[in-house]
């Protein structure tokens, strides 16, 4: 079939856009000293036209975008390309308290008024709109966050919508999930989200605190709020009561407004543990309640007898696809002394593989970091587990001339005390270093400040029981890695949060739950 002139010049502009060189010939990809084979595709773009960007985008009150009250504007960029996206809206105090003034209103005069079934009914619609504007949801979200369009299509939009699913299931049953207990919603409940899974984090806080009966208001990150703004469209078009969700967007010191407002009921925060602990101390004293979903630096750990191909690929997709974006990445790589220098030396071959480039082609497994702060970031604490000492590896790909991106890479022969063990680096970077009993794998997983998530490779069942029964880690995957789903509980031990998000557990934390 021959190519009309305008699919012959997308074509064309995606071959110039893409770092992934439009051969079809394998070409060598150096690892190690030694070459794999990496087969190059032709670029396949997602195009941009399903998604309208406004030039302006203001606040989401009472239903409705309004100008901001100081009338300021910060800009958006897509780190692909370090281009402006558009302008978001600055809320300052004045605009959060007209916001919460909303949400009350709205929670007194008609959410906690209405029974559970009718809640769940404009959940179920916000779900089926989720999944009819699935694709611009998916495009827009890796436009304004960089991550690979393979995650924002297959994995974050089919979540979001898997959450409002499931909430709205719960919405007229909560009495069964706390029998003989009584319920009742908290409130006015304010909720602050990180730039990593912006949409999906949005999710996680509207769909259970709504099906609970109470109102939000929902402040997004500083550099990924354009997907906040596309679901309150929807919320529109689902004909949700106005207030009932409210959209203040902004940096920091907006969080803090919200944080800090006398009427919310509950804080719900998702980001770094430094923030967490600012709104821990803020709302101490206080009568809100307050979840926090916080950082981490999770550990896989790999026995002899795993399957160790398959362990590869958990290894690669909880650290390195999504940029490392993601809170319980496997960032941390504990290998069996016996099998670690095999294990590296696949893993050196199959990071060469991978491909960094273009976050809307569909072939691109690592996208962009977030934003050049984040960039910056990244490359100091590469540097700092240089100076200390770790044998550092990354493939020798190309990288996009223009944007934010970081090849993959990974230190090895790393011990505990090093700076990079320790710390969260929210980039494709992983620390290696081996054991030799299950014993010493647990004390060294267990050797950090924070506790999200761990993984744990072996054939043995029995084995894996064993230690994921002594990992101090709100989840152990076995045999897999960063797996979701809403029925689940998800959350942390120790600097890694309080509270849990998903499943009835989820559900307890916007419902004041006591004794009959
Ligand atoms: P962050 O800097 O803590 O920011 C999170 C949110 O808090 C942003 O909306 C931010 O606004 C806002 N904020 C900043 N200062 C505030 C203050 N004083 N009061 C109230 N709000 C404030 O985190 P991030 O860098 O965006 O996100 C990455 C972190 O999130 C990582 O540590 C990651 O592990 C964590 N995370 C955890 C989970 C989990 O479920 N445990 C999930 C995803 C991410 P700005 O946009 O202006 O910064
Ligand atoms: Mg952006």
């Amino acid at each position: 079939m021959k190519m009309t002139n305008k699919r012959a010049q997308k074509r064309a502009s995606a071959k110039a856009s893409t770092t992934n060189v439009s051969k079809f010939a394998p070409a060598k990809a150096v690892a190690g000293g030694k070459s794999a084979v990496k087969f190059e595709y032709a670029p396949s773009l997602e195009s941009t036209d399903i998604v309208q960007i406004e030039k302006r985008n203001r606040l989401f009150i009472g239903g409705k975008f309004v100008e901001p009250t100081s009338g300021r504007y910060f800009p958006t960029i897509n780190p692909a390309t370090g281009e402006r996206l558009a302008e978001v809206a600055e809320a300052n105090e004045k605009d959060v308290d007209l916001a919460v003034k909303t949400a009350r209103q709205a929670y007194e005069q008609i959410w906690s008024k209405m029974s559970g079934k009718e809640r769940g009914r404009y959940l179920f619609r916000i779900a089926r709109l989720i999944q009819e504007r699935a694709r611009e949801l998916a495009v827009l979200e890796t436009m304004d966050n960089g991550k690979p369009i393979r995650e924002s299509r297959d994995i974050d939009v089919p979540l979001v919508a898997a959450h409002f699913f499931y909430h709205a299931g719960w919405a007229d049953k909560l009495e069964y999930a706390f029998p003989g207990q009584s319920i009742a919603p908290l409130g006015v409940v304010g909720q602050v989200i990180p730039w990593n899974f912006p949409l999906l984090m949005a999710a996680w806080k509207i769909a259970p605190a709504l099906a609970c009966g109470n109102t939000v208001v929902l402040k997004p990150a500083e550099t990924t709020s354009l997907s906040a703004l596309l679901l309150a469209q929807i919320f529109q078009d689902a004909g949700l009561p106005e207030g009932v969700v409210n959209i203040v967007t902004g940096a920091g010191a907006t969080g803090a407004a919200l944080v800090n407002h006398p009427d919310i009921n509950k804080v719900a925060f998702t980001g770094s543990t430094e923030v967490g602990k600012i709104i821990a101390r803020a709302v101490a004293g206080t009568k809100k309640r307050l979840t926090l979903e916080l950082g981490g630096k999770s550990a896989h750990i790999i026995f002899e007898d795993a399957a160790l191909d398959q362990a590869l690929e958990g290894v690669i997709n909880g650290i390195y696809f999504n940029q490392g974006h993601v809170c319980c990445a496997g960032s941390r790589l504990l290998l069996e002394e016996s099998i670690a220098n095999d294990f590296v030396e696949k893993l050196k071959k199959r990071i060469a593989q991978l491909r960094v480039g273009n976050p809307l082609d569909k072939n691109t497994d690592i996208g962009a970091i977030n934003s050049e702060a984040e960039l910056k970031k990244i490359g100091k604490l590469i540097q700092l587990g240089k100076d200390e000492g770790g044998e550092f590896f990354e493939p020798k790909c190309a990288l996009p001339e223009k944007g934010y991106f970081q090849r993959p890479c990974f230190f090895s022969n790393v011990s505990s005390s090093f700076t990079l063990s320790r710390v969260e680096i929210f980039g494709p970077v992983l620390a290696v270093s081996t054991f030799r009993t299950a014993q010493e794998a647990v004390v060294k997983a267990n050797d950090t400040p924070y506790g999200l998530a761990a993984g744990v490779w072996s054939e043995k069942g029995a084995k894996i029981h064993k230690v994921a029964g002594q990992l101090k880690a709100g989840v152990v995957w076995a045999n897999t890695y960063n797996k979701f789903d809403p029925s689940a509980p998800f959350g942390g031990y120790n600097e890694s949060g309080w509270g849990r998000e998903g499943g009835r557990h989820g559900l307890s934390a916007y419902l004041d739950v006591r004794g009959k």
